[in-house]
């Protein structure tokens, strides 16, 4: 994986506005916020995207992104929040190191703003491709 802005954090090369830290997790603030409050939280482990991440990064994520969410809404006084997480350039993933953001909602203009470009499920297609999925995992 190539090295980026956000593995020279890790490694104290590059500043930032840390909230968090342990053997396997940090948090900092985001440099470009969408809100007060946006937080990215990342795995010291060097995966670019979530299918990457060991079991046990993924577990340390899990265990803290809860804490870390309420520590968030705690300080900022937003109530509503979104978690966000971008796999790969055409996802919207300009930093190649896995991270979550937790985007506070304090109103409708400021936060994270979503398309969702919903369509019908087709009941056959969705049988099939669920069934798909289920034999990929390992
Ligand atoms: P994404 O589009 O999901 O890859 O988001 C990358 C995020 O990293 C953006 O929200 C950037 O503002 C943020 N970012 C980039 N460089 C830094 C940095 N040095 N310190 C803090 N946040 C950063």
């Amino acid at each position: 994986m190539a090295d980026t802005v956000f593995g020279r954090i890790i490694r104290g090369e590059f500043p930032c506005h840390k909230v968090y830290e342990d053997d396997k997790v940090l948090a900092f603030l985001d440099i470009n916020p969408l809100s007060d409050g946006h937080t990215l939280v990342i795995p010291k482990e060097a995966a670019e995207t979530m299918d990457q991440l060991s079991d046990e990064s993924a577990a340390a994520l899990g265990r803290v992104l809860p804490r870390l969410c309420r520590a968030v809404i705690a300080a900022t006084g937003a109530r509503e929040y979104n978690l966000l997480q971008n796999n790969g350039r055409g996802a919207h993933q300009a930093v190649a190191h896995l991270h979550f953001h937790i985007i506070p909602k304090p109103n409708h203009r400021e936060g994270l703003g979503i398309g969702w470009p919903a369509r019908i499920l087709d009941r056959d297609a969705a049988a099939a491709l669920a069934k798909k999925i289920a034999a990929a995992i390992k």
